[in-house]
């Protein structure tokens, strides 16, 4: 089976990170996967990158960490992928399919609705995945779920603080017949806290995750939470 991480940040992108791309790159390497999604904190979201640039240099300067990330695991055998966590108030999307150049073309997104912003990602080809949709801690005001908008949970968060906001998301992927997926969330080296998802075929591309995760083709790395 090969193992990948679809939930992370670098310090280059995230504010909340201290772990750069290629430190990254290489403590996933060490710990036997084969696949790393860098997901770093939009603008709407903790941001490393300088809000006060205009959007072309503020897409350059986020997309640094997945970059240079890409560049170490391009060294030492390790496929880098793209993605994002878009910040809706507090609410988490990861986003896949989805790269620089659309980024680019889109410089709107952090403005329009959130329902407006998932028909275009879908529109693109990608694939929203609610990232810890139970998750409560100060920075998270309200939970809000848009099923409809939603093409897969997180039902597992390795860095979700209490074991009930995983099976919370559970309950709500087995309501809304919703595909499930699982990711650490990490932000630095070190810890025992990694989750991500096993496959049969290894994850080389964006498209090759997202037929895994939407045709049920993934299998959940979890451990026991407190
Ligand atoms: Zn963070
Ligand atoms: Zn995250």
């Amino acid at each position: 089976m090969f193992k990948t991480e679809t939930h992370m940040h670098t310090s280059e992108g995230s504010a909340c990170a201290s772990a750069s791309g290629a430190q990254q790159a290489e403590q996933y390497k060490a710990l036997g996967y084969s696949t790393i999604f860098v997901t770093d904190h939009f603008i709407n979201g903790n941001t490393a990158a300088d809000r006060s640039l205009p959007w072309e240099q503020w897409v350059d300067a986020y997309c640094l960490g997945y970059e240079n990330a890409k560049r170490r695991g391009d060294e030492i055998g390790l496929n880098v992928l793209f993605g994002i966590e878009y910040g809706w108030r507090g609410t988490d999307l990861l986003v896949y399919g989805i790269d620089k150049s659309w980024l680019k073309e889109n410089p709107d997104i952090a403005q329009i609705s959130v329902q407006k912003f998932c028909k275009r990602v879908r529109l693109a080809g990608g694939m929203i995945v609610h990232a810890h949709p139970f998750r409560q801690e100060p920075y998270i005001t309200e939970l809000k779920l848009i099923p409809d908008y939603t093409d897969a949970v997180e039902i597992f968060n390795a860095h979700n603080a209490k074991a009930v906001y995983n099976e919370r998301a559970k309950w709500y992927a087995e309501q809304f017949s919703l595909p499930v997926t699982a990711g650490s969330d990490c932000h630095h080296i070190g810890g025992a806290r990694f989750s991500g998802v096993k496959t049969q075929t290894e994850i080389r591309s964006a498209e090759d995750y997202m037929s895994a995760a939407l045709e049920g083709r993934v299998e959940l790395i979890t451990f026991a939470g407190e």
